[in-house]
Parts: structure tokens; sequence; C-alpha cells
């Protein structure tokens, strides 16, 4: 507002001041004609005047000296020639000389006087008094032509006198009107100068500075304050305007760059991406992305503390900083994952061994708190397709990622379109299973156990199973892994425990004489704080005894450090009272060490001796093996997936204690359990018995 007022104001002042300067100059300019003009005009009717009055002296000396009729007509033409002279000489007088009447009065007096002479000579010459004529014309005729000669040079003379008063006023007033001029000018200067100066101070600098603090941040300086944010005008709508542009751009920043590692983050590499094929063809868009994850992270993060999670994702970080070149671009994708986009002719092989060097790279032993670490990770690689949408590129190289994952013993492995129905089955299961969670479609079914010798049964063991709404009861491998990688294991196990538990407690309230039933756990349950803590409140809660529960672990949740949380709980239910069985038995590598690392009560013989054991000579003598360790171990023995009598004969004389399997019963549900229950007799137990069945 102020500025508008002060642009209107500075217009204002140059219009008044040019509109009287022309005024002056025009005023000025007009005067010389004026002052010149008059004197001259009045200079020329004197001078013919003065001509006239000549020939008339000169006609009147004619007239005197010889008059005749002629003569008279001759000289009354020549009067009346005269007679016009002085008409004209009367107007310019009177028109040039407004204010000066005597003067004007007296030059023509004489002219009067003559006229009267004149109808006396013409009276004169009419009569034939030639005397009287002459005498008139020469004396008065005389006489007045010189009052008329004189007059008319006092004339002149006024005339120039007043020309020359009138210079000098001129020239008074030409002064003024300079001094006037210069005066507007220097004031419209001043206004100028002024205006000039307020528009600087108020629109102006303001801009400049505002201007500056937008070219900071654009810089990347985003603790730029904008000034004049509180003028309420449209400086301060501007300021105000940027200020909101300002905090866009540090929300964009913030959300942008990852605060740990300082690397970009995926919303980056999707505009980065997006930046490179703008100016690229579609047709000759080619690279690939890398989706690269840190393996184990979360359970590192766990046991090291998040500080030294940290440290080595910043260590991590600046490894991959370091390999960045021309067309590299990498960003921090999730938690412990980054992708790398490499820009350049893709191949398989070339992206292959650039994964491999990468994954070098970063499997090079880090020092933290001390220690050597070594982080392993995994890698998914993705190749740019013309027409690829930016966001399924990222997508793709993700499941190349999860299938690598998915697939033990594979490090990287490159997109194919398989993966993503793979994928997709997977996300619909995993929705599945947290629905599954909630309505309670997660259930035991129950294997049972036998004696090999008597055919009593031992107990079950509980295996989990999904009661699907759509697809009936789905099998551990349809959901299991799935289930631990999205970290709902803890979830899944809880159910089982209370359920299994709490049917134990109803078979024996039911009178059946079930001695115990076993759970499967795996290392994550043992991990999870308070586990043992939690069981035992189950156990109690059913009025069970730590030995009615028998523990299934597999070896890869024995750990050599002892100092491990899942080693102290798996010590802690040992001390418990907790019988504890070491599944799978025999396919492991560690299997043989970890038996000294824990009092274990009892080994499973995995089903892959058991099956067709009676064909295969070579799987006997490994069975046999196994099973004169657990007999001097003095531990019990199971074997599973026991089909055939001749499986059941061969262990029984291989001296296995305890028999589970499709032969002896299939896993049940818990009322199908308890009808078989109702049904059953060691000597149905026994029923596979070689002797009786051979
Ligand atoms: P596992 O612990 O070795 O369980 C034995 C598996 O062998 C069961 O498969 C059972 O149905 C099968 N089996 C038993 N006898 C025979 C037989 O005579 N012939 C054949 N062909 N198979 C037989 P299932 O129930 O599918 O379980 C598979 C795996 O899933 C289990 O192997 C176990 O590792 C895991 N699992 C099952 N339930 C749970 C659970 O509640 N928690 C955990 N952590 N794992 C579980
Ligand atoms: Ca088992
Ligand atoms: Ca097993």
């Amino acid at each position: 507002m102020r500025v508008w007022l002060s642009v209107s104001l500075c217009i204002i002042a140059v219009g008044v001041v040019s509109v009287a300067n022309h005024q002056i100059m025009s005023d000025t300019a007009a005067l010389p004609r004026q002052i010149y003009d008059q004197p001259y005009r009045v200079g020329l009717a004197v001078r013919d005047l003065k001509a006239d009055v000549a020939i008339m002296h000169s006609e009147l000396t004619d007239l005197a000296e010889a008059p005749s009729r002629l003569g008279l007509r001759r000289f009354e033409k020549r009067m009346e020639e005269i007679d016009g002279h002085i008409h004209v000489l009367r107007q310019a007088i009177a028109t040039r000389f407004h204010g000066d009447a005597v003067l004007v009065q007296d030059a023509f007096v004489g002219l009067e006087a003559w006229n009267g002479v004149r109808e006396q000579v013409v009276t004169a010459i009419g009569n034939g008094d030639n005397v009287t004529a002459y005498t008139l014309t020469k004396t008065e005729g005389y006489n007045q032509v010189k009052v008329v000669d004189e007059a008319l040079q006092r004339l002149v003379e006024a005339a120039n006198d007043h020309s020359k008063a009138l210079y000098e006023d001129a020239s008074d007033y030409l002064y003024m009107s300079r001094i006037q001029s210069a005066g507007a000018v220097l004031i419209a200067f001043l206004f100028l100068g002024g205006a000039a100066f307020t528009i600087n101070r108020i629109l102006v600098r303001p801009v400049l500075e505002i201007s500056e603090a937008m070219t900071g941040i654009a810089n990347g300086n985003l603790s730029t304050t904008i000034p004049h944010d509180e003028r309420p005008d449209e400086i301060g709508l501007i300021a105000r305007s940027s200020k909101v542009f300002l905090n866009h751009v540090i929300a964009i920043q913030e959300s942008s760059i990852d605060l740990l590692t300082g690397l970009p983050n995926r919303i980056q590499m999707t505009a980065h991406i997006e930046r490179v094929k703008a100016r690229t063809r579609p047709a000759d868009f080619s690279g690939f992305l890398l989706h690269v994850d840190i393996d184990g992270f979360v359970d590192l993060n766990d046991s090291l503390g998040r500080d030294a999670g940290d440290q080595l994702l910043k260590q991590a970080a600046n490894r991959l900083r370091a390999l960045l070149s021309d067309g590299d671009f990498v960003a921090r994708e999730g938690p412990d994952s980054f992708v790398w986009f490499h820009l350049g002719q893709y191949t398989e092989a070339g992206a292959l061994q650039f994964a491999e060097r990468l994954q070098r790279l970063l499997e090079k032993p880090v020092q933290i708190d001390g220690q050597d670490l070594v982080m392993e990770c995994s890698i998914g690689i993705a190749a740019s397709e013309p027409g690829l949408p930016t966001e399924k590129f990222l997508v793709q190289a993700e499941n190349a990622f999860i299938e690598t994952r998915r697939q033990s013993g594979r490090s990287i492995s490159v997109y194919t379109e398989e993966m993503d129905a793979r994928l997709v089955r997977r996300r619909e299961t995993l929705r599945g299973l947290r629905f599954a969670l909630r309505h309670d479609e997660i259930t035991p079914f129950f294997q049972p156990q036998v004696s090999a010798r008597t055919g009593e049964l031992c107990g079950f063991e509980s295996l989990v199973r999904w009661n699907h709404p759509e697809h009936g009861i789905l099998a551990p491998w349809q959901f299991l892994s799935i289930a631990q990688s999205a970290g709902l294991m803890g979830a899944i196990t809880e159910i089982m425990i209370s359920k299994s538990l709490a049917q134990l407690a109803e078979w024996r309230s039911q009178g059946f004489d079930v001695p115990r039933i076993s759970l499967n756990l795996t290392a994550s349950d043992l991990g999870r704080e308070g586990f043992a803590d939690r069981l035992m409140l189950e156990i109690e809660r059913h009025s069970l005894n730590p030995d009615d529960v028998c523990l299934e672990l597999l070896e890869s949740a024995m750990i050599e450090d002892s100092d491990d949380p899942v080693s102290r709980t798996l010590n802690r239910l040992g001390q418990l009272g907790f019988p504890i069985e070491l599944d799978d038995f025999g396919t492991g590598h560690a299997a043989i060490a970890s038996l000294r690392l824990i009092a274990l009560n009892g080994i499973k013989i995995d089903r892959s001796f058991v099956t067709k054991l009676h064909e295969r000579p070579g799987q006997v003598k490994l069975t046999r093996a196994m099973l004169r360790l657990a007999h001097a171990l003095q531990i019990k023995s199971v074997a599973e997936g026991v089909e055939s009598v001749h499986e059941r004969k061969l262990l029984l004389e291989l001296g296995c204690d305890v028999l589970q399997g499709f032969g002896i019963g299939r896993p049940m549900s818990g009322s199908a359990a308890s009808l078989w229950l109702e049904e059953f007799t060691p000597a149905m137990g026994r029923m596979l018995d070689v002797r009786q069945s051979a």
C-alpha cells in the first residue's frame, strides 16, 4: 500500500511539474515574436506612409504650380490612396499600441488637419481659384505634411521605446520563468529521488533480501530466516509464502534424507530414476537396481544394542558411498536395506558381477565396540525395462531379494516374473494369517507316540494347523515360513502352548492316561523375553507339571555361546524340569556337538532315515549308530515317520524307544484324538508288531 501511494504521488508530481514547465516554455517562446514584430510592423507602415506623404508633397507642389482639372483629379486619386494608407496605418497602430491612445491621437492630428485643408484646396481648384489652392497647398499643406512627418517620427520612436520596454519586461519574465522552470525541474528531481529512495527502501531492498534468502534455500541452506514476514502488505505476503515454501522444503528434505547414514531415501531414489528417465529416450533407458539387505540385522540389534546397530549401518553406508561412480545412485531403503541404481547397458552377467563386488565389500569385517563383526547380505537384482514404472522397478528388485532370502544358501537373485506370482500368494497368505490369529483359526493337531516295546501310549506331538475358512486344514509348510519371516511365530507358539496344554488337561480330566504332550519350539521362541515364565504360568494354569510337556527343538536352536539369551532360556527350562528333545536328529551338522551343550532328554531320528529303512542298508547302519549314541548318553530315542511293519520291526531291533508315524496314527484334531484315545489299547499300539502282522 505504501508503495503504491508513493508511486502515485511521484507520478502526479512529475505530471504537474511537466505541465507547468511546458506552459512556461511556450510562453517564453512566444515572447520574441511579440517584442520584435511590433516595432517592425509599425516601422514598415510608417515608412510606407512617409513615402506616400513624400509623393503627396511633390504632387502638391505640382498642383500648386500648375493647377488643372487633370491635376485635380490626379490629386484626388492620390488623396484617396493616401487615405487608404492612413487607414491601414491606423489599424496597425491601433492593434499594436492598444493602450497608447495619446500617441496614436497625436500622430493623426496632422492628418486630420490636412483633411480640412484638402477640402478647401479642392473647393478652390473647383472654383478655378488657383492662387488660393496654391497658397493653401504650399503653406497649410506643407505645414501639415511636416506635422504628419514629425508625428510619424515620434510614433516610430514611441514604438521603439515601447518595444524596448517590452523587451526589458520580457527579459525579466524570461529570467523568472527560467528560475521557475529550474525550480520545477529541481522539485521533480527531488520527488523522483525521494520516490526512488522510498521505493528502494520499502520495495526493492526487501525483495532483494527475500530473493537472497530463497537463493540460500536453493543452495541447501535451510537454516535461512525469511525477512519481512511481519509486514501487512504485498511484500509481507511474498515473505510469508516463501516461508511456507521453506517449511515444505524442510519437510521434504527431512523426509528424503536418512539422518543416520546421510544417504538419500527411497523417495529420492524414485525421484532420481524419474529424472534420469526424463532426459533419456525410453528405449535408451538401461540399467539395473540392487536391493541390498543386511542379514540378521534385527538379531544383531537385539543382542548388541541399538548403538552398535547404528554404527554398523553407518559403516555399510560409507562403504557403499565409496563405491559410487558415474551413473550410480544409492539410497537407504528400509531399516537394514539399501537400493543401488546403476545406469548403463544391462547384462545379467555384468549386474551379477557388480552385486558380488558390492557384497564382498560389505562383508569385510567391521570393528564395532572392539569386536569384529561380519555383515552378510542378500541381494536382489532387477533389470530396467522400457516403460516399466519406477515404483515397479523398485518392487522387482525387492521381490528378487525376498526370493534370495526364501531360498537358503543363495545370496543373490535376479528378478523373474514368476517371483511376482509367488510373492502375491505370499502376501495373501500373510494377510490371511493375521486374520487367522485374531479369529481362532490356528489350532493344534495331535500325533500319537507309542512305546516301541510295549505299545503303550507315550504321548502326543502337537503339530500346528491352520483351519482356513476357504481352503480347509492347511499344513505347516503352507504358512509357517511366512509366519516366521513376518514375525508372527511368537503369536502362533503362544496359541499352540495354550491350546495343547488345555487339551492335555482336558484328556486327563476325562480319565485318559496321556503321559505327556510334545511342543515344537524355535530359537526365536526361546529368545523372546519372559518365555520360560509364560510357559510356567500356563503349566500352573492347567495344574500340570513341567515333565508333562516335552520341548522339541531343532539343532539350530542350540547355540554354543552359553551367555546367549536362547541358551540361557534353554538351561532354565531344563532346570525347571521340562524334558528337551532334539528334533530332526541326523539332518544337521552340529548335532553331535550340541548333545554335550545341554542336558538333553532325547533325540528324534528324522523321517528321512526311517522311511523305507529296511530297503536301505546304509541307512540302517547310520540309524543304528544314532540309537547307540542315545543309549550311551542314556537318553530317549524317538523315531518319526514310521509307516510300515518293516520299519517298525527294524527300529525295535535296533533298540529305538518310541515310535511315531502314520503307521501308528496320523496327526488328528483334538476331538478326533479323543475318539482315537477311546479306542486305543496297548495291544493296538503293538499291532504293527512284526510278530503279529508278519
Ligand atoms: P516335525 O516336528 O518333524 O514334525 C513331524 C512331521 O512329520 C509332521 O508334519 C508330521 O505330520 C509328519 N509325519 C509324522 N509321521 C509321518 C509319517 O509316517 N509319514 C509322513 N510322510 N509324515 C509323517 P507336519 O505336521 O506337517 O509338520 C511339519 C513340520 O512343521 C514339523 O516337523 C515341525 O518342524 C513344524 N511344526 C509343526 N507344528 C509346529 C509348531 O507348533 N511349532 C513349530 N515351531 N513348528 C511346528
Ligand atoms: Ca517335531
Ligand atoms: Ca522331526
